[in-house]
C-alpha cells in the first residue's frame, strides 16, 4: 500500500496524515546513528497511518523481532516529536518490492537468490581432496565416520547428525565427505556456522531476507560446520531455530558439527540444543597410535603419488612422529609436511635427533609455558634453591639465574614485562628489561652462557 492511497482514505477512517517519511527518517539517522539506521531503520516504511497508531512495514519476520527487541520505544517516541497522538506503532511484514512497487516482481526474488547461491558457493565449495577414501578411520573416529557413511545411503535416518570433537580432529574432514558423496544427487548446502551469520547479516542489510530464506531453505542436505560459533549471538540463533525447523519438517537431512556436544554449549537457547540433540550425536576423540600411524602412511602414499617419488622417511622416524605428536591430526599432517620438506631440503633421511631439533619450534609454539616452570628448570639447572633465586640478594650466583630465569620468561611465554616482574618477587619492569639486554649481550659474546640457555630451554621444552 503507497501513501496515495492513505490519503484516498484519509476521511473515511480515522487516519490523519501527518507524518512526513522522509522526514523522520533523516531524524531516524541523526538520532540512531548511521550504522544502526542503514542496516535497520532504513528498511522500514510507513504503510498505513492513524490518529493513535501507525502501521509500519517490514521486510522479514527477523526484522520485525530485531526491532521491536532492540528499537521499538525509541522510534515510538521519535515519532511523537512529529505527532503527539501517536502511542502505538505496529508493524507488518511485507517484502521489500511489494513496500516499495506494490508488486512482488516474479524475477527479483530469484535473481538474488542466484547472487546469493554465487557468493555462498564461493566461500562454501567442497574441497575434492576431503572425502571418505582418504578418511582414515580409528578407534576415535569410527562412530563419527560410520554414522557419516550411514547418512550417505539412507537419508535422514539420523537427523541431525551432531558430530563433535576438539579442533583438527576430522570434523570438517568427515563433513566435507558427506557433502561430496551426496552432492549428486541433492541439494546439498555446505556452510560454515560463521559463514551463515556473514551471509545473514547481509541479507538483512540488502534487505533480502526472503531470498535469504528460500535459498538456505531449498536445500535437502544442508551441512553446517562449527555450530558453536553461533553461542551469545541471539539474533543469529533465532534464524537458525527457524531454518533448522523448517528443513527438518520437510525431513532435509541436517548435518552440524561442533567443539563440544549440544548440552555444553552454553549462551545457546534451550529450544535450539534440544533439537541439536534430537537425532544422532557422535564424537570424535583424540588420536591414537595406530590411527596415527595410519594417517602418516597414507599421507606417504598421497606423497608418493603426486610428486612421484618416496618421502624419505624411516619407519623408525614415522613411528617416532606417531608416537610423539601429542595433540591433533591437524598438527601430526603439520609435522610430516614440515620432516618431509627437511628431509627434501637437505637431500638425506633424517633421524629422531634430526626430527626433534625440526620439530622443537612446532611444540614450543604449541606448548604453554609457564613462568613456574621456567623458574624451577632454571633454579634446577644451577642447583640453587628457588626461593633463594627469587630473594633480593645479589650475588652473581644467584643474580646471574635469575637473570636468565626473566629473559627465558621473556622469549618463552607471552607474559608482559610488568608481570614477568611480578612473578619475580615483585620486582620492577625495568628490571625485567635490564636483565633481558644482559642476557642477550651475554648469550652473544659468551659461549658458555649460550649453551647452558639451549640447555635450560631444552629442558623447558621437552619436559
Ligand atoms: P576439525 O574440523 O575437526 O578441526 P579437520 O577436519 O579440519 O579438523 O582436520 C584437520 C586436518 O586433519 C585436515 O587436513 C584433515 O584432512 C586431516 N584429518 C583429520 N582426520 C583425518 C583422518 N581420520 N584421516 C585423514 N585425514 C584426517
Ligand atoms: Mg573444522
Amino acid at each position: 500500500m503507497d501513501k496515495t492511497s492513505l490519503k484516498t482514505n484519509a476521511n473515511t477512517l480515522s487516519e490523519e496524515s501527518v507524518l512526513n517519511w522522509q522526514i523522520i527518517q533523516k531524524d531516524f539517522e541523526k538520532s540512531f546513528g548511521t550504522e544502526v539506521y542503514s542496516s535497520w531503520l532504513k528498511n522500514i516504511l510507513l504503510v498505513k497511518e492513524y490518529n493513535h497508531y501507525v502501521i509500519l512495514g517490514v521486510p522479514t519476520r527477523f526484522f520485525r523481532d530485531w526491532i521491536t527487541s532492540r528499537y521499538a520505544d525509541k522510534i515510538l517516541s521519535e515519532l511523537k516529536k512529529h505527532k503527539l497522538s501517536i502511542n502505538r506503532i505496529e508493524f507488518k511484514i511485507v517484502g521489500k518490492e511489494k513496500l516499495e512497487n506494490g508488486i512482488i516482481s516474479p524475477d527479483s526474488n530469484k535473481n538474488k537468490i542466484m547472487e546469493m547461491k554465487d557468493s555462498i558457493l564461493n566461500y562454501n565449495r567442497l574441497n575434492n581432496n576431503l572425502n571418505f577414501d582418504n578418511f582414515v578411520v580409528g578407534q576415535s573416529n569410527k562412530i563419527a565416520y560410520l554414522s557419516a557413511k550411514k547418512i550417505c545411503t539412507q537419508l535422514s535416518i539420523y537427523n541431525p547428525l551432531f558430530i563433535y570433537g576438539g579442533v583438527g580432529l576430522g570434523k570438517t574432514h568427515l563433513m566435507n565427505a558427506i557433502g561430496l558423496e551426496l552432492s549428486s544427487n541433492n541439494n546439498v548446502m555446505f556452510i560454515s556456522a560463521e559463514r551463515f551469520m556473514y551471509q545473514f547479516i547481509k541479507s538483512i542489510k540488502k534487505n533480502e531476507m526472503v531470498s535469504f530464506k528460500d535459498f538456505f531453505r531449498r536445500a535437502n542436505v544442508f551441512i553446517i560446520d562449527d555450530i558453536q560459533f553461533i553461542r551469545g549471538k541471539e539474533g543469529l540463533q533465532e534464524e537458525f531455530f527457524h531454518t533448522f525447523n523448517s528443513l527438518f519438517d520437510k525431513s532435509s537431512q541436517i548435518v552440524i558439527s561442533s567443539d563440544r556436544p549440544p548440552n555444553k554449549l552454553d549462551r545457546v537457547q534451550d529450544r535450539i540444543k534440544s533439537r541439536l540433540s534430537g537425532g544422532l550425536v557422535v564424537d570424535i576423540g583424540l588420536p591414537d597410535y595406530d590411527l596415527k600411524l595410519n594417517i602418516l602412511r597414507k599421507k606417504i602414499e598421497e606423497f608418493q603419488k603426486s610428486f612421484k617419488e618416496h618421502p624419505n622417511l624411516s619407519d623408525e622416524v614415522v613411528d617416532y612422529l606417531a608416537k610423539d605428536t601429542k595433540s591433533n591430526i591437524r598438527e601430526l599432517i603439520g609435522v610430516f609436511n614440515r620432516v618431509v620438506a627437511f628431509s627434501k631440503m637437505s637431500n638425506r633421511p633424517l633421524n629422531i635427533n634430526d626430527c626433534k631439533i625440526i620439530l622443537k619450534d612446532v611444540y614450543n609454539s604449541i606448548k604453554i609455558i609457564s613462568i613456574d616452570k621456567i623458574q624451577n628448570v632454571t633454579s634446577n639447572f644451577f642447583s640453587i634453591n628457588l626461593d633463594e633465586m627469587l630473594s633480593q640478594r645479589r650475588s652473581r650466583p644467584l643474580a646471574r639465574p635469575r637473570q636468565i630465569a626473566m629473559y627465558l620468561a621473556k622469549k618463552l611465554t607471552t607474559r608482559s614485562l610488568p608481570e614477568i616482574g611480578r612473578k619475580f618477587a615483585n620486582r620492577d619492569h625495568t628490571t625485567v628489561i635490564h636483565a633481558v639486554k644482559t642476557i642477550d649481550k651475554l648469550s652473544k659474546n659468551d659461549e658458555q652462557m649460550r649453551k647452558n640457555i639451549e640447555e635450560i630451554k631444552s629442558i623447558i621444552l621437552n619436559d
